[in-house]
């Protein structure tokens, strides 16, 4: 699969080459730092912290499942020109980032160079492995849970990473980052304050999600994750599975079920018609609908659905 994979790119940007399309950057644009991210979550990040002093790119899109992007040729385009990658890290973008990284020639970008940020050592890791790390099972998430920004806490903590880190390679700019960093923090703390609020009068209540993509949502707003449709993390459900949730969710009443955007919903319709539980398609990021344009508007979006999935559902 990855051989194909890589030969599918290396023929795409050699038609580009030879297309003529590999243009230098303008000149225009040398002041502003290139900013790639592998995910709209981090494009959205770096952008409230950037501001007007950087030009942000994610290569995935907000919709789809960023386990598992196809790559394209436009993406070496990004990556050959970026000052700055940002990626989330802990093998989330395994299958798809790292050829394209080495492809893109860009010494800025490689792994472990200046223009590699890795922003997951700044996030709160949760289901961190205890014993050996092994793909064996198929699971996706080897060394813990990469869906660490539905924590709006890691938000920000994310967010002063990516400031510190645009500060370092634009000194000149340091004081601005710091003030656009800080007046986030400001307005994610109001938001949380409204959000938790919002949430309150469902702490405790239990939900099934298809994907492990919430344990830090479910942390901060807390909720109880009963089950998950996948067997494991990147294991597409199987029957036997699926009954034995349906089981559970009887016995302990779980009445919501939410689905990521990507995954089809034939299963969880099926667990919905036999358990009476609502099925939620809940966007994990920034993007995943056209009106979800940041990172407020993401728990905005997300809480009002859940919130309504409640009450319908006592
Ligand atoms: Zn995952």
């Amino acid at each position: 699969m990855m051989s194909s994979f890589r030969g599918k790119v290396t023929a795409g940007l050699a038609a580009l080459v030879l297309g003529g399309m590999l243009l230098a950057a303008p000149a225009a644009q040398a002041k502003k730092l290139y900013v790639v991210t592998a995910t709209t979550d981090m494009a959205a990040l770096a952008q409230e912290v950037g501001g007007d002093k950087v030009e942000v790119e994610s290569i995935a899109k907000g919709y789809q499942d960023p386990h598992f992007v196809e790559a394209k040729p436009s993406f070496l385009l990004k990556l050959r020109r970026a000052d700055l990658l940002i990626l989330v890290g802990l093998d989330l973008e395994i299958g798809w980032l790292p050829p394209l990284i080495t492809q893109s020639g860009n010494p800025k970008v490689q792994v472990g160079a200046s223009g590699y940020l890795d922003a997951s050592q700044f996030a709160e890791i949760l289901e961190k492995p205890t014993g050996q790390v092994t793909r064996a099972m198929g699971d996706v998430h080897p060394l813990g849970n990469p869906h660490y920004w539905l924590d709006p806490e890691n938000g920000r903590r994310v967010a002063q990473g990516i400031a510190d880190k645009l500060a370092q390679m634009d000194p000149g700019d340091a004081a601005y980052f710091q003030q656009r960093f800080a007046d986030f923090s400001r307005r994610l703390t109001e938001a949380e304050k409204r959000w938790d609020a919002e949430m309150a009068p469902y702490r405790g209540r239990k939900v099934v999600t298809y994907h492990k993509s919430w344990p830090n949502f479910a942390k901060h707003f807390d909720l109880d994750v009963a089950g998950y449709i996948e067997p494991r993390p990147g294991i597409p459900p199987s029957p036997g599975h699926t009954l034995e949730l349906i089981q559970q969710m009887k016995r302990d009443n779980v009445k919501v079920v939410l689905v990521e955007p990507y995954f089809d919903l034939k299963t969880p319709n099926s667990i919905g018609a036999a358990t009476g539980a609502k099925v939620l398609v809940m966007l994990p990021s920034v993007g995943g609908e056209p009106a979800v344009n940041d990172y407020f508007q993401l728990f905005d979006h997300d809480l009002a659905l859940l919130k309504q999935a409640f009450d319908s559902t006592k």
